[in-house]
């Protein structure tokens, strides 16, 4: 059965339907073996990372997907970009299901979506010089275009992107963070792509740099048509980039919605936690504090998963796992006390 966030509208890019990810780390045969009262048992052990979320993304929107570290959104991301196969649900790109597709199959896709990683030190091969990180997508998915072309190409995506093209020679360690930034985001457009998945792109930047990226993302959004799927912690980053929120908790969403709207009103305990941690400027800062640690997701709470840690939570919410519900058109709550009504 489809749930959660479903688009009115036809001109959905990405559609996420029940998607489930999990990921099995009992290790060999040997480790799994637990002794416990005088006998021997196998025991596997999960990670329950993405638990049935569903929503969709409409063209030429950002999505901004937040919630704690380890809450499963980069697994989400990684998921969506096919990165890693689902162990349930759907996922679509423009009304073509892709999450069943073979690596051959999906080698047209992967040309339509692309990803910016968090950490561009990391993401750049640093033996490669510019000129070859950028041609090499290009070589793989387009073979039939000429070294005139694809120099064409890269001299024109680096000047989208504010990198000098004279510098396609120079290797990785000789750029700053944010060039460096500005080279992955580089290559992500050298395929032309309609959707982009973002992992934290500023979260390894200076502070200084970080609006210069942020403002580039929206720049190349307005000039190439691009839908992004946009991961942060950040909520000031998220409040300003992004058209909807999907806020995460445990492999969860526990809230969907139109920023504006999801900012200025959040419904569901956990976002209104979130959000209370965001100074404001001539208040006084005052963050609601949640009680106790974030469970494992080896071992996720039974009913909804925030009960452990919500002040409203009542008896249903230890046994019964809340539905992603429409509060007002604008923003889909997962909450038995929002749907019930006994949220102060
Ligand atoms: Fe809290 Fe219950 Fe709502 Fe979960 S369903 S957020 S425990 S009130």
């Amino acid at each position: 059965m489809k749930k959660g966030i479903e688009s009115m509208k036809t001109d959905v890019l990405v559609s996420i339907r029940n998607l489930v990810k999990y990921f099995d780390i009992s290790g060999g045969w040997l480790e799994q073996l637990r002794f416990t009262g005088g006998r021997i048992s196998r025991q596997e052990v999960i990670v329950k990372a993405v638990n049935d979320i569903s929503f969709d993304i409409l063209k030429g929107e950002t999505v901004a997907v937040v919630g704690e570290s380890g809450c499963g959104k980069s697994t989400l991301a990684r998921t969506v970009m096919s990165l890693y196969p689902p162990n349930s649900g759907e996922i679509y790109y423009q009304d073509k299901r892709i999450d069943q597709l073979s690596e051959k199959q999906l080698k047209y896709y992967r040309t339509r979506m692309q990803m910016i990683f968090q950490d561009p030190y990391a993401s750049l091969n640093p033996r490669m010089t510019v000129e070859d990180i950028l041609s090499e997508p290009i070589h793989f998915h387009h073979p039939s275009m000429t070294r005139e072309q694809v120099k064409e190409k890269i001299i024109k995506v680096m000047k989208q992107v504010g990198i000098d093209p004279d510098w396609q020679d120079r290797f990785p360690h000789e750029f700053s963070g944010g060039q460096r930034q500005r080279i992955s985001i580089a290559r992500a457009l050298t395929l032309d792509p309609d959707f982009i998945v973002a992992d934290e792109p500023i979260a390894a930047l200076d502070v200084s740099i970080q609006a210069q990226i942020l403002n580039l993302l929206m720049d190349l959004q307005q000039e190439n048509d691009l839908t992004y799927l946009f991961i942060s912690h950040d909520l000031s980053v998220v409040e300003h980039i992004s058209n909807k929120v999907a806020v995460m908790y445990l492999g969860s969403l526990c809230e969907f919605g139109e920023t504006e709207h999801l900012f200025s009103n959040p419904n569901h305990p956990y976002t209104q936690a979130l959000l209370s941690a965001i100074p404001k400027l001539g208040q006084r800062f005052s963050h609601t504090r949640l009680p106790g640690d974030v469970p494992t997701p080896i071992n996720l709470p039974p009913g909804c998963v925030f009960h452990t840690r919500c002040p409203y939570a009542r008896e249903i919410c230890f046994r019964q796992v809340p539905q992603l519900i429409k509060e007002d058109g604008k923003t889909a709550v997962a909450c038995h006390g929002a749907a019930e009504g006994w949220l102060k």
